[in-house]
């Protein structure tokens, strides 16, 4: 695949196909992954290069479906074998959620190898993959402007000492309430996030599912609730998509300070409101810039306290 010149974000993370149990329905092999959730949310603010791996069973309408989004694919593998596979189930309250089957398949051997362009990327995103793949890719670039790297309880129990590498070289670290908990081993998030700070990063952006976001720096700590969704269909992947929805507006800004990191918290929580209306990236291939843009002024609206 040829590389473009200018990629003002690498997103790399898991390519998946998934299997999703919610207490109304159950579908298979659906489309997902971390970097398939925040690449494509990104990419409504910039354009984006998507780093990972799929395998020979991997549907090229998939493919198709990451380029028309504004996704270059420069820097994915297509490997013979077969793609990422996860499975999980989320209880009555569509919140708490158990993983029931994990099956690493191409990734267990994956080399990320960076498309030159990408490599010079002042945005970087390591969405949740294997701490040593993402330390992979750090290695590649030229110390990009601003780096976010987001992780999971799997990571934090079978490879703590390469997470805190990772975590020692970002800007910001994203996590949500329980993985900040169980890295610090802090009750109160607001301890965990200090002592998540006190390892490196700038920032630190706890994700509370339902009950929204805060971001902790040195300065203090700046809260938003979540865009309230009347019908949440398919949780997967909100984490992932608010993520990248937050780091697209970032990088598509391209100066980090205390207010684009606000509005970039905004536009976050408002691509991942729409994700949550559907199963895998349903809602989000059919969304536009201009929805987002409406719905980011009533949720501002909302924010109104004077
Ligand atoms: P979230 O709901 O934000 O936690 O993200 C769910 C997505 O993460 C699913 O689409 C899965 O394919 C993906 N995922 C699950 N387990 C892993 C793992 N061990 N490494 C990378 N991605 C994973």
């Amino acid at each position: 695949m040829s590389s473009p010149k200018n990629i003002p974000l690498v997103v790399v993370g898991s390519i998946g196909l998934d299997t999703i149990a919610t207490p109304r329905e159950r579908r298979t092999d659906l489309l997902g992954g971390s970097a398939s959730y925040a690449g494509v949310a990104a990419a409504f603010f910039t354009r984006v290069g998507l780093v990972g791996v799929v395998g020979s069973d991997f549907d090229a309408a998939h493919l198709a479906l990451y380029r028309r989004c504004g996704c270059d694919l420069a820097g994915l593998q297509i490997r013979d074998g077969r793609t990422f596979r996860w499975s999980g189930v989320y209880e009555e309250n569509m919140d708490n959620r158990r993983t029931l089957s994990t099956e690493l398949n191409v990734f267990a051997d994956f080399a990320p190898c960076l498309p030159p362009a990408y490599r010079r990327a002042p945005f970087l995103f390591l969405a949740n993959i294997a701490p040593a793949l993402q330390l992979h890719v750090l290695d590649q670039m030229r110390p990009p402007r601003f780096v976010m790297a987001d992780t999971m309880d799997l990571w934090i129990e079978t490879a703590r000492p390469a997470l805190q590498r990772v975590i020692r070289r970002v800007h910001l670290l994203t996590v949500n309430e329980s993985e900040a908990r169980h890295l610090t081993g802090q009750r109160s998030l607001l301890a965990a996030a200090h002592r998540l700070l006190g390892w490196g990063p700038r920032y630190v952006l706890i994700k509370k599912g339902e009950h929204g976001c805060s971001l902790f720096s040195r300065r203090g700590v700046f809260q938003l609730p979540a865009y309230p969704v009347p019908d949440v269909r398919d949780p997967t992947g909100a984490g992932d998509t608010f993520a990248g929805g937050f780091i697209g507006a970032l990088a598509a800004g391209g100066r980090v300070h205390a207010a684009a990191l606000r509005r970039a918290m905004l536009y976050g929580s408002v691509v991942a409101s729409f994700g949550v209306e559907a199963f895998s990236l349903d809602r989000l291939r059919r969304l536009t810039r201009r929805a987002i843009g409406q719905r980011a002024r009533v949720f501002h609206r909302m924010l109104r306290v004077d």
